[in-house]
């Protein structure tokens, strides 16, 4: 058999809206400046305007780093200990940031802003790729190198965009080896490891990896077009905050506060989040949710060395603290998280396997 290339993954995955919106197979083409692929409605596609014959090298890798592909998986499990639910971890604790900006537009406990702002104002990397928030509570992949632009990250959409395609823009930095650190979702950041694994560009300029805990995502034009604004008559310019919890919460500028229960949303999740395994982002070298943590506290997974290291830096230089409360209770909250996150790991794995194996029956032609 062939290499299989973009074609294939188009077939197996695009038109069966598998795909995850990752924007891994542009991010490999643009940075081997081959460019043959763009993104139209949502999905990825050959790029009309310049003939692909012409431009896709058929080099398929495209088709290797896809998230919906299996064929690196076992190298990337073998390599990241990533057994069910929670995959390989150091250990678990619960933090904030000390600073107040940041408190103030953050999530939970504004770690993930904290870390990205210590490794900007370090210079430990020379870009960061994150979420960035547009008009509309819409929102753009953006490479950021100044620890300024940071804050206007902070918090969470929870809706797709093909964060990963923007490392393909590492060029704008000008530097032969740039070092880059990256914020997303569990299929995003695995499409980085099997980058990695493959030791191609832009994956290897990507030094750390700060992964967001995930149970599903949404599209920006059904969920918060089609639901929030001409159903439920929202103006989304008045919402100042998202949350998913037990239900989807949104947070109004003035203060009220509207509770839809997620079962009505349920429709409306992405489908490639039916066949996701991973709640926790096993891939990460530092894992970030909101779920079990006290109010404006994240819950977090240390994973690799890398990741102990720099959060360690982080608490010694006061920019993150940890949550003290009795010692006893302390433990009693840990515990319970640990037990908590294991549930929702579990059933998300279980499920995610369901649904595979029904593609698998229904004909999967991979
Ligand atoms: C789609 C989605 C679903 C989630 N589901 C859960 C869940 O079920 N349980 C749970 O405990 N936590 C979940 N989280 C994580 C949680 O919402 C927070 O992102 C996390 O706790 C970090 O909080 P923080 O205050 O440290 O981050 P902040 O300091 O507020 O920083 C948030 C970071 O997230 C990035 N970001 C925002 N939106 C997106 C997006 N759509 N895709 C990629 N990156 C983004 C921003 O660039 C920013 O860097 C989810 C996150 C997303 C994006």
């Amino acid at each position: 058999m062939g290499i299989k290339i973009f074609e294939d993954l188009r077939r197996e995955i695009v038109d069966r809206n598998l795909c995850n919106l990752c924007g891994a197979c542009l991010a490999v083409c643009t940075a081997n400046n081959v460019n043959a692929l763009t993104i139209h409605e949502n999905r990825p596609q050959y790029n009309e305007t310049t003939p692909q014959i012409q431009k896709c090298l058929e080099c398929g890798i495209c088709y290797l780093i896809c998230g919906q592909i299996p064929e690196l998986n076992e190298v990337i499990e073998a390599k990241y200990g990533a057994k069910p639910p929670l995959g390989s971890y150091k250990y678990l604790t619960i933090a904030r940031t000390t600073d107040l900006t940041i408190q103030e537009k953050a999530q939970d406990g504004g770690i993930v802003t904290s870390i990205l702002k210590y490794l900007l104002e370090k210079n430990f990397v020379d870009g960061v790729i994150v979420n960035q928030s547009i008009e509309d509570w819409n929102s753009v992949p953006k490479l950021i190198t100044s620890s300024e632009e940071l804050v206007q990250t902070a918090g969470t959409r929870y809706t797709a965009i093909p964060a990963v395609q923007e490392l393909g823009n590492y060029r704008k930095l000008n530097l032969e080896n740039p070092r880059l650190a990256f914020v997303g979702t569990p299929c995003q950041v695995q499409t980085i490891r099997k980058m990695q694994a493959l030791q191609v560009r832009p994956g290897i300029f990507v030094k750390y990896l700060i992964g967001l805990f995930c149970m599903e995502n949404f599209d920006y034009r059904t969920l918060m077009k089609e639901k929030l604004q001409n159903e439920l008559k929202i103006n989304l310019n008045e919402i100042k905050k998202l949350n998913i919890k037990k239900n989807f919460f949104i947070t109004l500028k003035n203060g009220e506060q509207i509770e839809i229960p997620l079962n009505e949303l349920k429709h409306l999740v992405r489908e490639n989040c039916h066949y996701c395994t991973d709640f926790t982002n096993i891939y990460a070298d530092i894992s970030v949710g909101g779920i079990g943590a006290p109010q404006g506290y994240s819950t977090v997974l240390i994973r690799t060395e890398e990741g102990g290291q720099l959060f360690t830096n982080l608490l010694l230089e006061r920019r993150i603290e940890e949550f003290t409360a009795e010692p006893n209770n302390v433990t009693q909250t840990k515990a319970k998280i640990l037990s908590l996150i294991k549930k929702l790991g579990q059933t998300k794995y279980e499920n995610g396997q369901k649904t595979k194996s029904r593609l698998n029956k229904n004909g999967d032609d991979r």
